[in-house]
């Protein structure tokens, strides 16, 4: 589906695809265009339509793009194309595409999609990145491999104890490049840039593109087309967006009757700690609210469980960590709880696109306290756009036993991955769904 925003930001380099060009239309290879009928795509998103072409012929690609645009295709696919046309085996202890992702979901889940694209064309894809152990990465590593998406971390422990040579290096992307400098991974990147071979094709990815990160793609990249699909710090057009002031006390009695209603079927509600997480995903688990956590203090394994229990629907809401959640992709996501307020308004605009992902629509709801108004201003400023504002503080009118079981009803044990025979249903909470008062724009100054 065509997003509104779409638009080159180079003008002077227009991209020469049809706007309604198909996959076969962009010259991908059959066993790519046959991977992508069997995925249900049945046309390329604009950033796909945009940089497939342009990166079939080597070109390198600076992208300002964020998750849910289709982005990951838009690289998997002529990187798999290119590989495919020029088939050799890899040397050992390399690899010849090495992605960087700024977290360890976001580089599983990278090679997810080379692997699904590329079935069958018999390449082999791996992952390196921190959390676990060392000893089946270095073994993967050792016969070489086609694809690697690593975290920066890792990939250089590897790269220092000689796991890992990057002189065969054909193809360098960086995925998410705003998210690795805000966890501080410039250096890292520096570095092993400087491992790698020239003549390499290189492909830039961030949602934003502040100066520093201008710099460091004019370091690395060599005379790049750009393309855009959405405007820098734009949010995506199909999220329906609402905002609720309430006392900080009252914000975990809302978010219960909040999922009362049940049109929220799969949430991701946003907290600022990995303390938090945990206090709002027991309360939801204990209302009966099938819920799982996830944030920094998780295992990797503890990880990857809570994922799948979400991807899967067993588990209605998860709980999560601004850093947690960066690289997310669950489709039919209905809806995203900000319980609290990022600390930066650039955050709300990754938190609220893990809904209405790939052209679906969504609603983001965000809980503000009277002292969080500050930045909902700062996020309307950088969006450019006005989020409605319901008045809530006066949330004392339904008591808290009205909005939770009644104890002794075999609550939920938390880390039961399954679901639960004994839990009740979310209709059990005795309270009308949310939604019935006027907003108020009193807080606006
Ligand atoms: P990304 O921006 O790469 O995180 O992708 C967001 C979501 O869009 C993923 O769930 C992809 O599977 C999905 N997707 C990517 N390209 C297409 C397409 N052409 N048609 C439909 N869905 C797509």
């Amino acid at each position: 589906m065509l997003l509104e925003n779409d638009r080159p930001v180079d003008e002077s380099a227009p991209i020469p695809v049809a706007a309604e060009a198909t996959f076969a239309d962009l010259g991908l290879a059959p066993s790519l265009l046959h991977a992508l009928t069997k995925s249900g795509y049945t046309k390329p998103t604009p950033i796909q339509a945009q940089a497939i072409p342009t990166l079939l012929t080597g070109r390198d690609l600076l992208g300002i793009a964020q998750t849910g645009t289709g982005k990951t295709a838009a690289f998997a696919l002529p990187i798999l194309h290119r590989l495919a046309e020029k088939r050799v085996r890899p040397a050992r202890n390399s690899a010849r595409c090495l992605v960087l992702s700024p977290t360890r979901e976001l580089a599983g889940q990278i090679a997810e999609s080379f692997k699904t694209y590329g079935a069958g064309m018999g390449f082999l894809v791996t992952t390196v990145f921190g959390g676990v152990g060392y000893a089946g990465q270095i073994r993967a590593l050792s016969g070489g491999v086609d694809v690697l998406v690593a975290t920066p971390g890792r990939l250089i422990d590897h790269i220092k104890a000689g796991h890992l040579k990057l002189g065969f290096t054909e193809f360098f992307v960086l995925d998410e490049v705003d998210q690795m400098l805000d966890l501080g991974f410039l250096q890292p990147i520096r570095s092993i840039a400087k491992d790698l071979p020239g003549n390499r094709q290189n492909l830039f990815f961030s949602a934003t593109m502040p100066t520093e990160i201008g710099k460091l793609a004019g370091e690395l990249l060599r005379d790049p087309v750009r393309v855009s699909v959405t405007p820098v710090a734009t949010t995506a057009s199909k999220v329906t967006q609402r905002a609720i002031v309430t006392e900080t006390g009252n914000k975990k009695r809302l978010l219960l009757e909040l999922f009362t209603n049940p049109a929220i079927a799969r949430a991701i509600v946003f907290t600022r700690t990995k303390r938090g997480a945990d206090k709002v995903a027991e309360m939801l688990e204990n209302a009966g609210v099938r819920t799982e956590a996830i944030h920094g203090n998780k295992s990797q394994g503890q990880r990857e469980r809570a994922l799948k229990c979400f991807r899967d629907g067993q588990a209605r809401a998860l709980v999560a960590t601004d850093i947690a959640a960066r690289g997310i992709d669950v489709d039919g996501v209905s809806h995203v709880i900000n319980f609290e307020m990022p600390d930066e308004a650039e955050r709300y605009v990754h938190r609220i696109g893990r809904t209405a992902r790939a052209g679906a629509d969504g609603i983001a709801i965000a809980l503000v306290a009277p002292d969080e108004l500050g930045m909902l201003r700062q996020i309307e400023k950088l969006t450019r756009q006005t989020i409605g504002l319901e008045d809530r503080r006066d949330f004392d009118s339904v008591p808290l036993e009205q909005l939770v079981p009644v104890p002794g009803d075999g609550r939920p044990k938390r880390g039961n991955n399954g679901p639960r025979g004994n839990s009740r249903p979310d209709s059990r909470v005795s309270v009308k769904p949310f939604g019935g008062r006027p907003a108020k724009k009193s807080f606006r100054k």
